[in-house]
């Protein structure tokens, strides 16, 4: 799925095919989870294809790589440049593209900062999927801020969204909500969480989530159209009884939630802020014009 023989990818400052690139089995990246690495969206245009707030994920790369003291060569304009040949010579244009950054070897705990950087992409133009997410409010939570930086992209922070969606799965659900040490909302696995309630969009603060590029489109997105978010603390029971809710991310963009923990939401999807904002969402990531919609009353 992720490569054929034709691949190619950018590895240590070169072009190198998919299946030829070779990594040692002594870096503390693979040990212990020292790497940092993006999701990066590219989508056909009629101007070509364009990356989807470029400048924004390789910020949060290098953000990513500073707090895990990692060295990077490279700068946000280099890369993106590095992105875009990628996409080409891999003659793709809706895409998913992955920038990693691991460490050279070593198996001490001393931090490691030279490292190498590797740049992958792939196809990713199915269409939309229509489906609603069901839930689980996780026994698992985030890790806590005072472990580690969670708003950085660090490899090893996904082994609790790995936990956490193993355990969902297991119980019949797609996908889990895990909440911070005091039991508030944080986020999804993979993605950031939005509810509507009282014709309001409600989203966890940053300080225990990864704050997301797609989460900030969305409330970029509500503001022009009029629709109040309120970036504040609330408990899994508040989110029974809303009228909906959805998921933000890279990967998912706007996902319709059907439950949480079974519960499901009085509006019916299509009847949400969340319907209306997805739609929209679908045309800027293509670059098309947007008639924002006023929602309150003139
Ligand atoms: N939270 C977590 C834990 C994530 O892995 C992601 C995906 N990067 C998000 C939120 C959403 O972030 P973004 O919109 O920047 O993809």
């Amino acid at each position: 799925m992720y490569y054929d023989n034709n691949t190619v990818t950018y590895y240590d400052g070169e072009w190198q095919f998919a299946k030829d690139c070779k990594a040692g089995l002594y870096q503390q990246s693979f040990h212990y989870g020292n790497g940092v690495f993006e999701g990066i969206r590219a989508y056909a245009t009629d101007h070509g294809t364009k990356i989807l707030r470029a400048k924004e994920h390789y910020q949060r790369l290098l953000y990513s790589a500073k707090t895990m003291h990692l060295d990077v060569d490279y700068s946000v304009d280099e890369l993106i440049e590095l992105t875009y040949q990628l996409l080409k010579k891999n003659n793709l244009q809706d895409a998913y593209i992955r920038p990693l950054i691991f460490t050279h070897e070593k198996l001490g705990l001393q931090a490691e900062n030279k490292t190498h950087l590797f740049l992958c992409a792939w196809d990713w133009s199915q269409y939309f999927d229509e489906g609603q997410l069901s839930m689980k409010v996780s026994p698992y939570c985030r890790p806590d801020p005072k472990s580690c930086h969670v708003d950085a992209k660090v490899s090893g922070h996904y082994v609790n969204s790995i936990l956490a969606m193993k355990d969902a799965h297991a119980d019949g659900f797609d996908d889990a909500l895990l909440v911070d040490q005091k039991g508030y909302i944080a986020e999804a696995s993979g993605a950031n969480f939005f509810m509507q309630k009282d014709g309001k969009l409600y989203t966890p603060p940053k300080g225990n989530i990864l704050p997301g590029i797609t989460r900030s489109i969305v409330m970029e997105l509500a503001k022009a159209n009029d629709i109040e978010v309120i970036e504040q603390h609330f408990k899994p029971e508040e989110i029974f009884g809303a009228e909906g809710a959805f998921l933000t991310g890279t990967a998912v963009e706007i996902k319709a939630i059907g439950d949480v923990d079974k519960h499901p939401f009085s509006l019916s999807w299509e009847d949400t802020f969340g319907a209306m904002l997805q739609q929209q969402f679908h045309k800027i990531v293509r670059e098309q014009k947007v008639n924002h919609k006023k929602t309150k009353a003139a």
